[in-house]
């Protein structure tokens, strides 16, 4: 921890997952539109409310049989966990699409290895968290969704120093195995994974959001903030799953989080035509504007571009406002719920179309 300040972009990184590591760290081509023809994610640009272009029959068969595919293999709710089978605990949900996501798209492959590690280790861990303490009453909901305030607390989040410790260490040498950290963000990883008060006053400041990160003697690189909040993961989630079900936060609007106050990840568009955006940080899902950007609150159609993918299943909205950038999962062209896991892997190529057109995550 003796390097310099961070800067603006790593402090972003460290407030919503940023652009993810396995972006980085994977090798996988930024020229998604040679590239992932094979896929079925080719990039085509629209601008906002334009079709895509149509599916030719041979696409339009293979794409058939995928989602048959599909369809044979996933559950509803993928996000909850499944009853465990005799055979011990189940697989995290999302592995299984995982798979089929590589065998459809070899160019993915590396990252997809990573992203079934990386999610291994948060699934195992958050078998163990333990629920959170909700002392939660009406009025004070009420009166934190009316202010825009996010309702979880530091304190609130139920960690086990000891499991944030190991997941810290579990995921440093996940990433280095798929060379996706540096030599001295690994070594930094393994001096925090050992020093249970230099990791606490860190991940304290990493989810009070960017500017308490940067007003750190020491601020942690974009790695290292981004390895912080893969850590906590477990507990957010957790802590996403026990307030979901307590606190009714849909008249929540704002472009944040309304649980952690976390930057949205991906965007998801129900069947019945909805957009919920999806924490980066917890996973929590909130209504937002049909197509406004949550960054700046641009809400002027003539200034959103907007990338699909072929199949229509993936969206992206550009923003000629902020050149911000936020990723959707049309769940009406999709056989299963966003699975943020899967889809975040599956919409690089999106990724790297957005970066080239100069937009940033
Ligand atoms: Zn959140
Ligand atoms: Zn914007």
């Amino acid at each position: 921890m003796t390097r310099s300040r961070a800067p603006p972009s790593a402090a972003r990184g460290a407030a919503s997952g940023g652009i993810s590591p396995l972006i980085r760290g994977s090798s996988y081509s930024t020229s998604p539109l040679l590239d992932t023809h094979r896929s079925g994610h080719h990039a085509v640009v629209t601008k906002f409310g334009e079709d895509s272009p149509g599916e030719s029959n041979t696409e339009r068969d293979r794409l058939a049989q995928i989602r048959r595919l599909d369809r044979s293999s996933l559950g509803d709710a993928p996000d909850d966990d499944p009853p465990p089978t005799r055979r011990g605990p189940a697989p995290a949900p999302g592995i299984a699409e995982l798979v089929e996501l590589k065998a459809a798209s070899p160019d993915l492959a590396s990252a997809v290895d990573l992203q079934i590690e990386l999610l291994t280790i948060e699934h195992r861990i958050q078998a163990r968290v333990s629920l959170p303490t909700l002392d939660l009453d009406a009025d004070t909901v009420a009166v934190a969704l009316a202010r825009g305030l996010p309702l979880l607390r530091f304190e609130q989040i139920p960690l086990d120093w000891s499991d944030v410790r190991l997941a810290v260490r579990e995921i440093a040498d996940a990433l280095r195995r798929h060379d996706a950290i540096d030599a001295d963000d690994y070594a930094t990883a393994q001096i925090l994974s050992h020093r249970g008060h230099d990791l606490e006053s860190l991940a304290a400041a990493w989810y009070a959001g960017p500017a308490a990160l940067a007003r750190l003697d020491a601020p942690p690189p974009e790695m290292l903030a981004e390895l912080i909040g893969l850590a906590l993961r477990p507990s957010l989630r957790r802590c996403a799953d026990a307030f979901g079900r307590a606190v009714d936060w849909s008249s929540w609007r704002r472009g944040r989080c309304p649980l952690c106050g976390g930057e949205p990840e991906l965007a998801t568009i129900t069947p019945d035509a909805q957009r919920l955006l999806i924490c980066g940080r917890c996973h929590a899902r909130w209504p937002f504007h049909d197509y406004a950007c949550p960054h700046c609150d641009n809400a002027d159609k003539a200034r959103i571009t907007s990338f699909a993918s072929r199949d229509g299943r993936y969206r992206l909205y550009g923003c000629d406002g902020c050149r911000r950038y936020l990723k959707a999962y049309d769940a009406r062209q999709g056989t299963r719920p966003a699975l943020v896991h899967v889809d975040s892997i599956a919409t690089l190529p999106l990724d790297a179309a957005a970066l080239q057109r100069g937009y940033q995550a």
